[in-house]
């Protein structure tokens, strides 16, 4: 491991430390004022969540444990206000996978994508051998 990736791997931990002690706080509750490192939300762009349940005022740091792999990992308030808020995600849904599982899936998508499209040539292939 170079000293880079153990600063890295110490960084992630702080990080992750940070957002555990985050999770308490309920972004939204009125009477919550938005801790620092937080992100605060556009209401405008969440209009498109039709819910009667009220929405963040903000976003901050949250934990994921990923549903693969089991791995903890901050989901940064940032990505949480650009899935919602950008990428027009419902406000009931949220990261269950880690970076590196969602990569995999999509190099995983990407190869099946691939393989069907030459499908058929590697069947004519097989059948002339
Ligand atoms: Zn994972």
């Amino acid at each position: 491991m170079t000293s880079f990736e153990v600063k890295q791997l110490r960084l992630t931990q702080q990080q992750l430390i940070r957002a555990k002690s985050l999770a308490g706080i309920d972004p939204t509750d009125p009477a919550v004022s938005p801790p620092a490192g937080s992100v605060l939300a556009n209401p405008d762009e969440l209009s498109h969540n039709n819910t009667y349940g009220r929405l963040p005022r903000f976003y901050v740091d949250r934990v994921v444990v990923c549903r693969n792999c089991g791995t903890e990992e901050v989901w940064p308030a940032e990505r949480q206000k650009w899935w919602y808020e950008v990428a027009k995600g419902n406000i009931n849904t949220q990261a269950v996978q880690c970076r590196s599982c969602r990569a995999a899936e999509r190099q995983r998508k990407d190869d099946a994508r691939a393989s069907a499209g030459n499908n058929s040539s590697a069947i004519r292939q097989s059948d002339e051998t």
